[in-house]
């Protein structure tokens, strides 16, 4: 499986004809198409895109897939407001067979400095953002401790994807401690939002996932793939899932 994946939609690297046909190559049974679609991220190349355009998107993928051996879901990656609140129309939630919330910003009014990643204000805002995420609206919680919201603090040029990677990490084992993660367990187990087992990050810690699923909490596992050597990369998930015994969402069996 495989309930995360970007295509040219929004900024992925191949059509939504190459990623089908290639899931199946990769003998993956089910995946679910989620380009971002949020007109709040002014650093989305699509950010324009319209509910016309999201009709259209899935038409066509529900159409190549209709004949093929995989079941295809369609969806959409998005952020939310601070609360946890969508901030997509009722049409565009109502087109949607998966919604992913991710929290790709935050509502911070304080200053952010460059290369200043440990900014106590910032990482209890987005601590609380995330909370609320988890009790609010959509189907899956993305990438809660992978691709965190570090993009203002970075100067251009200066890291590569894996010292980010390093830099996430050291910030997640600096702020999100195990009462914090207990908090967003209880808030997960009320909503039945899942949580997101990210194949692109290997996030969130293990020991995150080992208390979360003693909540218990329903999880989801999704390659994040934007390029396509990435798409269906979820052994680690599958390893996680196996170990601890997960729930898996739409109560899928590994
Ligand atoms: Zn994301
Ligand atoms: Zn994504």
């Amino acid at each position: 499986m495989d309930y995360h994946i970007h295509t040219q939609f929004s900024d992925g690297e191949a059509d939504y004809k190459e990623v089908i046909d290639l899931s199946i190559e990769r003998q993956l049974k089910s995946i679910a198409i989620t380009d971002h679609f949020d007109p709040f991220d002014k650093a989305l190349r699509n950010k324009d895109a319209s509910y016309e355009d999201l009709y259209e998107h899935f038409n066509r993928i529900k159409a190549y897939a209709a004949h093929k051996e995989i079941e295809v879901l369609c969806g959409i990656e998005t952020c939310t407001d601070f609360k946890g609140n969508l901030r997509v129309s009722d049409k565009v939630f109502n087109l949607c067979d998966v919604i992913i919330t991710s929290p790709h910003y935050i509502e911070f009014k304080g200053e952010i400095e460059k290369e200043q990643y440990f900014n106590p204000f910032y990482w209890e805002s987005y601590k609380q953002k995330v909370l609320n995420m988890a009790e609010g609206e959509g189907h899956m919680l993305g990438h809660p401790e992978g691709y965190l919201p570090i993009k203002e603090m970075l100067l251009p040029g200066r890291t590569t994807y894996e010292e980010r990677k390093v830099i996430c990490r050291q910030i997640a084992d600096r702020f999100f401690d195990e009462a914090y993660i207990k908090d967003l367990g209880s808030r997960l187990r009320k909503s039945g939002k899942a949580y997101e087992i990210h194949g692109a990050t290997h996030t969130p810690r293990e020991w995150v996932i080992k208390n979360l699923a003693l909540e218990p909490i329903i999880f989801s596992i999704g390659s994040d793939a934007h390029a396509m050597n990435l798409l269906g990369a979820n052994e680690w998930g599958y390893e996680m899932a196996r170990k601890y015994s997960l729930k898996l969402i739409f109560d899928k069996q590994l």
